[in-house]
């Protein structure tokens, strides 16, 4: 039987369907993914917005299409969301939470229709995933205690929970991939026992000579040790993803958010101090519940004095369930539109100046693609994506310098 499996959201999501091929594999079944022809489906939801949510649901008309007597197998949030959303399908076999992709391969020949939504209290493992030779992600927590008031997450993943160290570690000696990225919904609440446990887990990271990549982080773990930690580091990727949603106190804390603005831009300042040529990126939520035309101004003018290398701008998006439904003060969507341009165009002077200031520097590219004799393709360690002259070997880490902005990177020739 021809299997694919489809994955809709986060790095996690991609992680997890990774591990489901995997058992796939293990069984013997024939995989692929995305929307290929095949005899049975796995989707794995997201439900992170209520268009993700929609775009899950989509997805099965489209199997449809595709082949009309296909099983389908739907997981993950949107499931945890909203089962009963596909109980009518006729094609659905079994309806699983986030747990069940663990046990995927129970359910794949059923019969009658299952409904299994559960999320435990305790990290489960999950088979590990397929292996690749370049970049490997590495789930190392799940779930989230925060409660920012625009998200589902909690609601749908549940509490943090931590993978136990060992098993990280153990995952990443036997990775056949050149750089590892750590990931998971908060790992910034990566937890050994009841302790915070990240800055431990990178000094164990740290000796497996591997480079490696933090997925994104929470400006509150990036403390002067973290930062000495990381700044010691000879395997640490200089590429720091710190969520901020919004430069303005009132609307950070009308987000439930954890520190204020002079908190996260004392930590920046300090990242651009320590490390020759960092990336720092950040997610923006712009016109958020209530957010003011003064609010926004103090937003735009805080990001203009820190200067990100870039941020990815989300308009703010209601999503059911949610403490944020509940205030006041709705965007009109015009208004939206117009202060999420004004944060691109601020995005797009970032991404020069950041690609400008990198000229004639040298760094190490991971070689993921190899176009032809001319060009191969790959990220640098700060992560700017590179257009190198010349035919490499995917898997290689080349020295590279890197010459002009191109398309979305830079080009470089090989020292
Ligand atoms: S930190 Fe906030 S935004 Fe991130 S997953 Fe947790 S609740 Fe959601």
């Amino acid at each position: 039987m021809k299997i694919s499996v489809i994955t809709l959201g986060c790095k996690v999501n991609e992680y997890e369907s990774q591990s489901i091929l995997n058992q796939l594999k293990t069984e013997g079944y024939e995989i692929c993914e995305g929307l290929i022809k095949a005899d049975a489906y796995i989707i794995n939801t997201c439900a992170v917005t209520n268009t993700a949510e929609r775009k899950s649901r989509q997805m099965l008309s489209k199997i449809q299409k595709l082949n009309p007597n296909a099983k389908i197998v739907v997981c993950g949030c949107a499931v945890q969301n909203n089962p009963s959303q596909f109980l009518k399908n006729k094609n659905i076999i079994a309806i699983l939470g986030s747990e069940g992709k663990n046990e995927i391969i129970k359910f794949i020949n059923n019969k009658n229709k299952v409904l299994q939504d559960i999320i435990h209290d305790k990290y489960v493992n999950t088979t590990r995933p397929i292996e690749t030779r370049t970049r490997q992600y590495i789930k190392i927590q799940d779930g989230c205690n925060y409660f920012c008031t625009y998200c589902i997450i909690p609601y749908l993943r549940g509490r943090s929970r931590s993978r136990n160290i060992d098993d990280i570690i153990d995952e990443i000696k036997n990775t056949k991939a050149k750089e590892i990225v750590l990931t998971g919904i908060n790992i910034s609440d990566y937890r050994i026992g009841k302790e915070l446990g990240l800055k431990t887990l990178i000094k164990e990271i740290d000796k497996l000579n591997i480079r490696f990549r933090i997925s994104s982080l929470e400006c509150n773990i990036l403390d002067n040790e973290m930062i000495d930690i990381l700044k010691k580091s000879k395997n640490f990727c200089p590429h720091f993803h710190i969520s901020l949603q919004s430069a303005c106190n009132d609307t950070l804390k009308r987000m439930n958010r954890r520190y204020t603005i002079e908190e996260f831009m004392d930590i920046v300042n300090k990242i651009k101090k320590n490390f020759s040529y960092p990336s720092i990126s950040t997610d923006i939520i712009v016109g958020f519940k209530g957010e003011t035309e003064e609010e926004f101004n103090i937003t735009l003018n805080n990001l203009k004095k820190i200067e990100f290398s870039f941020m990815h701008i989300f308009p703010y998006s209601e999503r059911s369930g949610t403490v944020a439904t509940k205030l006041i003060g709705t965007i009109d969507k015009c208004e939206q539109k117009r202060r999420e341009h004004i944060l691109q165009e601020l995005n797009n002077k970032f991404k020069e100046k950041f690609y400008n200031q990198n000229k004639n520097s040298i760094h190490k590219v991971l070689i993921e693609e190899v176009v032809d004799e001319n060009l191969s393709l790959g990220y640098t360690d700060n992560y700017i994506y590179t257009y190198i002259d010349s035919k490499c070997k995917v898997g290689d880490i080349v020295e590279v310098k890197l010459l002009k902005p191109y398309l979305n990177g830079m080009q470089g020739e090989i020292i």
